[in-house]
């Protein structure tokens, strides 16, 4: 048996045989039963067919004699006995399916490829890969993504990928998949957060997962532990099965006056509201003790779909369907925080993939969130009617996601004057929706009061706050050990927003993944924060904590780490003064 270790970003535990996805570029590896491998073999003849047809076309449709001869030495690729047929007999020979199949030809002649002398001959491997790429294209035609693929698996299973965009997490079928496993990641990667409200057992940042674990292979997943184990005895299997259900049982049991608000011994009231990735969480959530939904993901409603297939009714129900399921509960619904590359369907990304045989460069940088949506403005306004109209039926606010200044919440809040317009012109009530700003870039903290003064609310976003404050990619396992909540700057720059919105009277929360840890969450009390919307998982031991502090104490302690220079040292000084008041023992 071998063994793993990498974070546990969500509880519990799950077994089964490995299916790994290879998501950077693309390559899904799966067994496949023995019944299975003529039509595995069948699917790489029509994709054969269908790839040798679009070479046709596009070389009769290219100008100049050289473009063309590339695409018929492209042609006579795809007819090499070196590619298919040898592809062919992996399928028959390990029981895989085609595309890895087909991956592990590419990797054994690119080989060859690389060891040629000839520069010429060498770059012809950049035309293998364009073969290669357009037969993996056609081996899923028609625009059937990873889902349908993924559906053939054989359960119970365990995704192993190296990295798993929430689009494609958000469309899994977890009754099958019992964990997954990632190369990339850290614990405010955004698939953790959605696995933890998916209840899916997770173990993220493991570097290697992907080139360790065949498919095939029994896993055993421990999401407490972050460990995960590799066709281990099956009394292991059972023992940490055992230990992980008494834990589960025993947070179970701990009695709660779920839903009311909860008061520290000193007597403030400290608001917990609940961060929702999908719409059928809002009720769990609830049940976990949150006094509404903080935090609405809305961009999860598009996972799976072109945007302008989501119309404005379709969303205008759901939003209605999470205010009924929270009444009389708050609901707080994020606009679409996505990127191009989110944005566009699942047919043109793998189009743009085999035209340029790289990966489309996602950045959070880049153009994203509020500053895409102001420009795809039709989107902005259609999400802001179906808001517009829900909030006729419960207590509905909007919140803009990525703000870096004032000017963006104008245009936004312009947009949002339109679409109540254009509800009114069609003589339906026209609620006035409370507006807020998340604050998750440096130059939105440094002009909070600006904002402030122009919303109703604001929230910060710790989890890109603290990426782009320090400079540190979240998905990027390389730098995710310098992401670090308890940096001075961090806990500097919540300082100064607190103080601009108190300023203002504007009230203020914390919805980054930050708030979820009991230790960080006693700190952030003592800087005077007392609403947060966090991983609904978190409430129970959150709301417990709460009831237990005493502020006044918290005050001292942070006023003490905050005048610290480095994280370890404030690290320390919360846990000895948590510990001195006996605060953190029990949780
Ligand atoms: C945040 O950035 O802290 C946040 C809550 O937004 P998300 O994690 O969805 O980017
Ligand atoms: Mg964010």
């Amino acid at each position: 048996m071998q063994r793993l270790s990498g974070i546990g970003v969500s509880v519990g535990v799950g077994a089964g045989r490995a299916v790994v996805l290879i998501q950077r570029a693309q390559v899904l590896r799966f067994s496949i039963p023995a019944s299975r491998i003529d039509a595995e073999i069948a699917r790489l003849g029509d994709a054969r067919a269908r790839s040798t047809g679009q070479l046709d076309r596009i070389q009769m449709r290219l100008p100049g004699r050289d473009l063309g001869t590339l695409f018929e030495a492209q042609r006579l690729m795809i007819d090499d006995p070196m590619l298919l047929p040898r592809a062919a007999s992996i399928i028959s020979e390990q029981r895989v399916n085609a595309e890895w199949a087909l991956q592990q030809v590419f990797d054994h002649l690119g080989a060859i490829f690389d060891g040629v002398e000839d520069p010429y001959l060498r770059e012809r491997k950049g035309d293998l890969a364009d073969v290669v790429g357009r037969l993996r294209m056609n081996l899923t035609p028609g625009g059937a993504g990873f889902r349908d693929v993924l559906g053939e698996c054989e359960a119970p299973c365990v995704l192993v990928a190296d990295e798993l965009p929430p689009s494609i997490a958000a469309q899994l079928d977890w009754n099958k998949f019992q964990a997954f496993v990632t190369d990339a990641g850290s614990r405010t990667y955004h698939t953790a957060i959605l696995a933890r409200s998916l209840h899916v057992p997770a173990v993220v940042g493991l570097h290697d997962a992907t080139a360790r674990i065949l498919p095939g292979m029994m896993i055993l997943v421990d999401g407490d532990e972050g460990a995960v184990s590799i066709d281990p005895p099956a009394e292991i299997v059972r023992a940490v099965t055992a230990t992980s259900a008494r834990r589960r049982s025993a947070q179970a049991a701990v009695p709660d006056a779920a839903g009311r608000g909860v008061k520290t011994v000193d007597g403030v009231a400290i608001r917990i509201e609940a961060n929702v990735d999908l719409l059928g969480d809002a009720a769990f959530a609830m049940s976990s003790g949150a006094e509404g939904i903080g935090l609405f993901r809305s961009e999860l409603l598009l996972a799976g779909r072109p945007a302008d297939e989501l119309t404005e009714d379709m969303q205008y129900e759901m939003y209605r369907q999470l205010l009924d399921d929270v009444r009389p509960a708050p609901v707080t619904v994020r606009t679409f925080d996505i990127d191009e590359d989110q944005l566009a369907s699942g047919e043109h990304r793998r189009d743009t993939l085999w035209a340029t045989g790289y990966e489309v460069p996602r950045s959070r940088l880049g153009l994203r969130s509020i500053r895409l949506t102001l420009k795809r403005r039709e989107l902005l306004r259609a999400q802001l009617r179906a808001l517009v109209r829900a909030a006729a039926h419960g207590d509905l606010r909007v919140m803009f996601p990525f703000v870096s200044g004032i000017e963006e919440l104008r245009e936004a809040r312009t947009v949002l004057a339109e679409a109540r317009q254009e509800i009114a012109a069609r003589g339906l009530p026209s609620s006035a929706l409370p507006v807020g700003v998340m604050i998750e870039v440096p130059s939105a903290a440094f002009t909070a009061d600006l904002l402030a003064a122009e919303c109703d609310f604001l929230a910060i976003g710790t989890n890109d706050l603290i990426q782009c404050c320090l400079a540190v990619d979240r998905t990027d396992e390389r730098v995710s050990h310098l992401y670090e909540p308890l940096h001075p700057a961090i806990l500097r720059l919540i300082r100064h927003v607190r103080r601009a919105a108190a300023r203002q009277k504007v009230p203020l929360s914390i919805c980054g993944e930050m708030a979820s840890d009991p230790v960080v969450l006693a700190l952030l009390v003592g800087m005077g924060l007392v609403q947060f919307s966090m991983t609904p998982a978190a409430i129970p031991i959150a709301r417990r904590m709460m009831q237990e502090i005493d502020t006044r104490e918290l005050r001292v302690i942070a006023g003490r780490a905050l005048k610290l220079e480095t994280a370890p040292e404030i690290e320390q000084c919360l846990a000895d003064g948590l510990m001195k008041r006996r605060m953190l023992e029990r949780h």
